[in-house]
């Protein structure tokens, strides 16, 4: 994924914000199809709604979007409560078909992306490059920031499709393999 497109992340969560919002408001569209296109976005590229597209994420963003560790607590303890369209989508996020994935090749272990996630910054058991402790990146409370993949100096963290089963993705944990 291109660090350009994550770093306007927020242009594009405000922009599509906005037309759900008219599309609710306006047009009066049941809201059951967000839950439709939260399941439909969470099976193909995971748990993106909340980041990406909700509107109630994109006022959070606004209000909890700092880097203190309280801030980052409220975020998580959002997104791990969430509502029904985090619920399904974030269901997803173990079985979806774009996931994170590090290159061990390129990976120098400096741990940035570690710095920037806000469930290993939370959790001791979870890292995005130590393959002993669980990758954040298929928990369920993994929103899709991409903010691991901007921190990462050498591009060795991507967004792609990944067919392969995750416990086996995480043991060997390097492209190519299978
Ligand atoms: S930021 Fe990149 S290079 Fe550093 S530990 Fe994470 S994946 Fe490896
Ligand atoms: S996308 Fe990366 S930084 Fe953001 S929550 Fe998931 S694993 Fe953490």
């Amino acid at each position: 994924m291109k660090k350009s497109v994550i770093a306007d992340r927020r242009i594009t969560l405000a922009f599509i914000s906005i037309i759900i919002i008219i599309l609710l408001a306006y047009y009066k569209v049941n809201p059951l199809y967000l839950l439709v296109a939260g399941a439909t976005t969470g099976i193909i590229f995971g748990k993106v709604f909340c980041r990406w597209m909700c509107p109630i994420g994109f006022v959070l963003e606004f209000i909890l979007g700092g880097t203190s560790r309280s801030k980052r607590q409220q975020m998580y303890n959002y997104h791990k409560i969430g509502c029904p369209i985090a619920w399904v989508s974030g269901g997803a996020n173990r079985f979806s078909l774009f996931k994170i994935r590090r290159d061990s090749s390129t990976c120098t272990n400096c741990g940035k992306c570690d710095d920037e996630c806000y469930i290993s910054t939370l959790n001791n058991d979870c890292s995005l490059y130590k393959n002993d402790k669980k990758d954040p990146a298929l928990e369920y409370t993994c929103s899709k920031c991409m903010k691991c993949i901007d921190a990462c100096p050498t591009n060795s963290l991507d967004f792609k499709v990944q067919l392969r089963n995750n416990s086996k993705i995480r043991k060997e944990n390097e492209y190519g393999k299978g």
